[in-house]
């Protein structure tokens, strides 16, 4: 038996197994380096479900040109320098792994220009040793990915595709989740040539009310209660569905721990218990946002799971769960009031 090294390009596939499964994880990637990068506007562009054309432009700070090559290489990154860091992350992506990983299993060109450069370049990795080739291009400051013919060289993950309008939906439902936390990025959506998401930069509670009329339902947004609440370092804010109008079972039901959505045991009781005694098992809609030190959850489980875990666990819970019980006393005694001179 001999043992050999594997390929770069045959590297980056395997690890493309766990980053990218389809187009919309491919997209997750993508605007999140965006998001990473300080973009405020970030435009989504895709045919046939993504499988055809994903394409990312945004208005961050760009890649210098001796950088373009590195950032496609696995393994590199802008994001961590050490271990300590790891405990803090703030950042969506710390692992370098994203470009390196979708640019072997689809023709990717990473287009970006500094506001310190004059002009933009055009990088793109090819063959089995994955070799960057970089080359002048036009572009404003800023960056944009284009991914064409995703998994077009590994068949068999190709065949693992959905319908256009399942991929579709999946790049869409991501959308809503990242629209709902990152109120300050102007986001759209293009399939298949036609706009069909618009979500302007909401500065004000309003623009936000519209944003989740947008995402999540008139009925919703029209009678969500805010929920703002803090205490030693804690801070809770974002919206319930008004258990009085209209309880109504939604499945828009988000919760953000320092802008990352977390599906957790111990928030979901939580929430559960806040609205036990209100609702007789009716999944009213809630979008959360969790804000603590980031020394105190760990969120580098696993990029794929959503799962964190709070060092002080039992005061996380009993926070959330009051937090939310008194915005709900705080609604129930809103008719009450109305009717005093
Ligand atoms: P990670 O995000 O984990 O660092 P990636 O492979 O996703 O790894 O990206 C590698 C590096 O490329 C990033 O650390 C960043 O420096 C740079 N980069 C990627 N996308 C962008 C972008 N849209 N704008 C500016 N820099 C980017
Ligand atoms: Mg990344």
């Amino acid at each position: 038996m001999t043992i050999k090294i594997l390929p770069p390009q045959l590297a980056n596939q395997i690890a493309a197994g766990e980053v990218v499964e389809r187009p919309a994880s491919v997209i997750k990637e993508l605007v999140e380096n965006s998001l990473d990068a300080g973009a405020t506007k970030v435009d989504i562009e895709i045919d046939k479900g993504g499988s055809k054309l994903i394409k990312i432009q945004d208005n961050g700070s760009g890649i210098e040109k001796d950088q373009l090559g590195l950032a496609l290489s696995r393994h590199a990154t802008s994001k961590l320098a050490s271990l300590d860091d790891l405990d803090a992350i703030l950042s969506f992506g710390f692992r370098g792994e994203a470009l390196a990983s979708i640019s072997s299993v689809s023709r990717l060109t990473f287009t970006s220009r500094t506001a310190s450069q004059t002009e933009a370049w055009q990088a793109y990795a090819e063959g089995s040793e994955m070799a960057v080739t970089v080359i002048p291009a036009a572009h404003p400051v800023g960056s944009t990915v284009e991914a064409v013919d995703l998994f077009f060289n590994t068949p068999a993950r190709r065949r693992f595709l959905k319908s256009d309008k399942t991929e579709f939906t999946h790049i869409d439902e991501w959308l809503k989740r990242i629209a709902l936390v990152r109120r300050d990025i102007h986001f759209t959506l293009k399939h298949n040539g036609k706009m069909v998401r618009n979500y302007r930069a909401a500065n004000t509670q309003n623009q936000y009310l519209q944003r989740l009329a947008q995402v999540s339902g008139k009925q919703f947004a029209e009678h969500a209660l805010a929920v703002d609440c803090e205490h030693n370092g804690l801070k809770l804010s974002g919206y319930i569905q008004s258990p009085y109008f209209d309880a109504s079972s939604s499945d828009t039901q988000y919760f953000y721990v320092n802008g990352r959505l977390v599906r957790d045991r111990l928030v979901n009781h939580a929430v559960r218990q806040a609205f036990a005694e209100q609702l007789q098992g009716v999944q009213v809609g809630y979008v959360l946002m969790l804000e603590l030190d980031p020394h105190q959850v760990d969120v580098n489980v696993h990029p794929a799971k959503h799962e964190v875990r709070f060092h002080e666990s039992r005061y996380v819970h009993d926070f959330i769960l009051q937090a939310l019980q008194s915005a709900l006393s705080q609604a129930e005694q809103l008719p009450l009031n109305a009717h005093q001179p």
